[in-house]
């Protein structure tokens, strides 16, 4: 690896690529690009690391694992373990949280450093298709990347004052837990704060306009999803409504359009994130924008010569390791060594709620869409049968969609912790395998992996723990 210096001629300094925004696509394609020998100029204007790290994926798994603690202390007598759960300490969670977070932070930070990307710290905006101004200073590059990252979504006249009404980025530093909350919004967001605080104690009820929960999942997900909340006491309304909320005396009325109106202490506003890319100088750039969103081809170009955009403002999952795979692939397209496009479907998507949710590929509705009903075969192959789940208690399955005769095209699991398993399922569903290939593979005993390898067993026609 050779040290990346900038050009340099009289007081001009020209990088080989500015990086607007230093959240996860942001900081993959720096480091990458570090790492390829060009240099970098990385703009960022809060804390390297982003929404991920800050204010989202990790503090929020801090908050879920802190669910998981107590939940497993007030069910320790299933287990035979005598323990007491005598409540919440949010202070503590939150010290807890905030040194995980603290901790990825400084070992970001000093990679960064290592690398030796130049990281100017300041509000950017595109002023040329290879200058970004920020705060007076002029930083060129050969290339710049846009990658300012996505801030959390409200309805019109929907105001959030922080304290009743709440996003996100408030829900992960309450000083005091609520003793009840609405949680505006049944997708990956919405549910997970519903998840964890239903562990803290707190009466939760989700509003959810769509027919059901986690509605980007396969249906029979969903429908295991919501049986799982109601045993574990989180109420939901689906396909109704928000009509409005009001300040009560102690908290918040919030409102429907079916009537039944919900008070609480707070409302926590989950209906998605929007692009952040408002008054960045981008549309006078001349980027195609839609939506606030950022247009680009496969290979992350925007119609702007030399200008890219990765991560959460371009049209897609909204998901930090999209970001990372996205940094990555616009580094080592700008360092001429020409990836492979990534796959949307092929990124694997994870729902840290409790029970847990992975799923890669098409949901068993889109892959009838796509190749037909007769053209598609799906089995569901239930947790009850796998030994490390019933140690664990945990209820679930794991759901393969295939072509028939020809690959799979979708895995969906649900059950505590299935979030790990994942990873295989992205590898099947990426390298195009066919269930008799995967069924060949040996697969441990006793782990919840295992019980993606009966599910393949199954479905190659050689079941082994499966009734009927
Ligand atoms: C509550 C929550 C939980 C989540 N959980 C997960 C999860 O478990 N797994 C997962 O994969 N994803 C999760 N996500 C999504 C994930 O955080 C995002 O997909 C990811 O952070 C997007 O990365 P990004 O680089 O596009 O943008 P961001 O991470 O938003 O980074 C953009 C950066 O650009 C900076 N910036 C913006 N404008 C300017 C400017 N003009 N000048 C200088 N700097 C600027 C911002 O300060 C920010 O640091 C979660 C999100 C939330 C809100």
């Amino acid at each position: 690896m050779t040290d990346p210096a900038p050009a340099t001629s009289g007081e001009a300094t020209t990088y080989d690529i500015v990086v607007l925004g230093g959240g996860s696509g942001g900081y993959a394609c720096a480091l990458r690009a570090a790492e390829l020998g060009l240099s970098v100029a990385l703009v960022e204007e809060g804390k390297l690391g982003g929404t991920c790290l800050h204010r989202g994926c990790i503090p929020t798994k801090a908050l879920l694992h802190a669910g998981e603690v107590a939940d497993a202390t007030r069910e320790s007598a299933q287990f035979g373990v005598q323990a007491t759960f005598d409540g919440i300490d949010i202070a503590a969670v939150n010290a807890y949280k905030d040194g995980v977070v603290g901790r990825l932070f400084k070992g970001l930070t000093g990679l960064i450093k290592s690398r030796k990307i130049t990281v100017v710290t300041g509000h950017g905006r595109l002023v040329a298709p290879n200058a970004v101004d920020v705060d007076g200073q002029r930083v060129e590059g050969r290339h710049v990347v846009l990658a300012s990252g996505s801030y959390s979504r409200s309805l019109p006249g929907l105001e959030i004052d922080g304290e009743r009404v709440i996003t996100s980025e408030h829900a992960l530093d309450l000083q005091r837990l609520p003793t009840s909350a609405v949680v505006l919004g049944g997708g990956v967001i919405g549910v997970e704060f519903a998840s964890a605080w239903r562990s803290f104690g707190v009466e939760v009820t989700i509003v959810e306009a769509l027919p059901r929960l986690v509605p980007a999942e396969d249906e029979e997900v969903s429908k295991a999803l919501e049986r799982a909340f109601r045993k574990r006491g989180i109420a939901f309304k689906t396909g109704v409504r928000f009509a409005g909320v009001e300040p009560t005396d102690d908290g918040v009325r919030v409102s429907l359009e079916s009537g039944d109106p919900i008070d609480a202490d707070l409302l926590l506003v989950a209906v998605g994130r929007g692009p952040s890319t408002a008054d960045l100088g981008y549309e006078e750039v001349g980027i195609t924008m839609d939506r606030g969103f950022v247009l680009t081809d496969e290979r992350l170009r925007t119609n702007v010569e030399g200008v890219f955009a990765v991560g959460d403002i371009v049209p897609g999952l909204q998901l930090a390791h999209r970001g990372f795979g996205q940094g990555i692939f616009v580094a080592e397209e700008i360092a001429g060594l020409a990836p492979v496009p990534i796959d949307e479907l092929g990124i694997p998507r994870v729902t840290y709620c409790e029970p847990e949710i992975s799923s890669v590929g098409l949901t068993e509705a889109q892959a009838q869409e796509v190749y037909g009903a007769d053209a598609v075969g799906s089995l569901t192959y239930d947790l009850a049968g796998n030994g490390k789940s019933q140690i664990l208690r945990t209820q679930g399955f794991v759901k393969l969609v295939r072509q028939k005769d020809g690959p799979v095209v979708g895995v969906h699991i649900i059950g505590s912790r299935v979030s790990e398993q994942v990873g295989e399922a992205q590898l099947i569903y990426n390298w195009e395998a066919y269930p008799e290939e995967v069924a060949q593979l040996v697969h441990a005993h006793p782990t919840q992996n295992e019980a993606m390898g009966e599910a393949f067993l199954a479905l190659a026609g050689k079941p082994l723990h499966t009734h009927g």
